[in-house]
């Protein structure tokens, strides 16, 4: 299921229909820490919260599936992965059939996507032989997933800490539903500028709640000049930094990278953070550990980084029209081959979910990252 959009309400104020917090020992942490030492900021508390070596949402649940909190298009079709694999395999002809080549996801969750790109790469025998495939994940738990699901996988697999860590030479990455879970800082916009979003805990209560801070105004380059008092403007620091390294090893290697996510299509304004537990919406504030957190994505400002870093870079395009461009329908018909009416009709279901506008077409857009010597990859070089 794609994850619901974003609340316009400001998230302190969720209308009554949120659980209640969730006491846990990383919230009484937050709140000892903040009472010690003041508010924190938004991207240190979403840190903490999804990241914390003991008690954060992904070192400590396991957040995603039908039992987990929730699902992702891979999750949801195996023809996302197969897709994907699809366009790899034509970038890797594009950069020259390199003999050897390093095949990088950021993030890979449960290794679904992983094991349907390596299965429909299955058509170039030497794709397969030349890839080595790295995968970057930060969660032991979901890392110890990966490593069971892709036993025994066509191509050799290692695991690594951080995107830095990856062999240099020819190069094709994927990511996707990463960035949005990188965290943000937010800003809003008062009377005299841009005040910074922060996270305190409420005087009479243990509840963590939103302030702004009375620290001047930062340079925020990217923020439209326009906003009017109180709309918000986020940025990832994280995300900037990882689109910017990305970049740049485009820039040096030969190669590409392909991030699919849900974001921004304008300018990028509006209060985007939202936890998601149980499939369904929380507060933000009211389930450290135990929620996922995530914000929208901004492509202009990734598209603007990657250019900024030497590389070329397209889109975003929504994944409905990337994944029709891709040969949906063909996929959809091929894979219902032989099939009975109940497998068949689950084909259709999922293929619907992942492309259809009202579900996770429209929503969810991809960039492609890319060297800059070479052309437009496919799916993106439709004006
Ligand atoms: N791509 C998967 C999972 C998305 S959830 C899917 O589509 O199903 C986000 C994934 O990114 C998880 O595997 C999480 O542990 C991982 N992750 C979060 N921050 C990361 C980081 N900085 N570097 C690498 N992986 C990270």
């Amino acid at each position: 299921m794609p994850k619901p959009p974003a609340d316009t309400r400001p998230p302190d104020d969720a209308g009554g229909q949120a659980a209640r917090p969730i006491a846990s020992p990383l919230a009484d942490r937050l709140v000892a820490l903040i009472r010690a030492y003041g508010p924190i900021t938004v991207a240190d508390y979403m840190s903490d919260a999804l990241f914390h070596p003991n008690d954060g949402y992904y070192t400590s649940q396991s957040p995603i599936g039908a039992r987990g909190d929730f699902t992702t298009a891979p999750e949801v079709s195996q023809i996302f992965g197969e897709l994907i694999g699809l366009w790899l395999v034509q970038s890797w002809m594009e950069i020259g059939e390199p003999d050897y080549f390093t095949l990088v996801e950021l993030g890979p969750g449960r290794g679904v996507m992983m094991q349907d790109i390596l299965r429909a790469a299955a058509v170039r025998p030497k794709f397969l032989k030349a890839a080595r495939v790295q995968l970057v994940e930060t969660s032991g738990r979901l890392r110890h997933e990966q490593q069971k699901r892709l036993k025994g996988a066509p191509a050799s697999i290692e695991w690594k800490d951080s995107f830095n860590e990856t062999a240099d030479g020819p190069i094709l990455i994927v990511a996707n539903e990463l960035f949005d879970c990188l965290p943000i800082r937010q800003f809003v916009m008062t009377e005299r500028g841009w005040r910074e979003r922060m996270v305190n805990v409420a005087d009479d209560s243990e509840q963590l709640i939103f302030t702004t801070a009375f620290a001047p105004p930062l340079d925020l380059d990217d923020a439209p000049a326009a906003a009017a008092p109180g709309e918000v403007y986020e940025i990832s620091e994280a995300g900037d930094a990882l689109i910017e390294d990305i970049s740049a090893r485009l820039a040096r290697n030969k190669g590409r990278a392909l991030i699919i996510d849900y974001g921004h299509v304008g300018e990028g304004l509006g209060d985007t953070l939202q936890a998601i537990r149980g499939h369904g919406r929380w507060r933000p504030l009211d389930a450290p550990g135990h929620a996922d957190i995530t914000a929208h994505v901004n492509f202009r400002r990734l598209v603007r980084r990657a250019f900024d870093a030497g590389a070329a870079a397209y889109g975003p395009v929504s994944q409905s029209a990337l994944l029709d461009r891709l040969g949906l329908a063909l996929r959809v018909e091929r894979l219902c081959a032989g099939k009975s009416q109940p497998e068949i009709d689950e084909i259709h279901a999922g293929a619907f979910r992942i492309a259809a506008a009202s579900e996770m077409g429209e929503l969810f857009r991809a960039i492609a990252v890319s060297s800059p010597e070479l052309a437009a990859p496919v799916g993106f070089d439709v004006p």
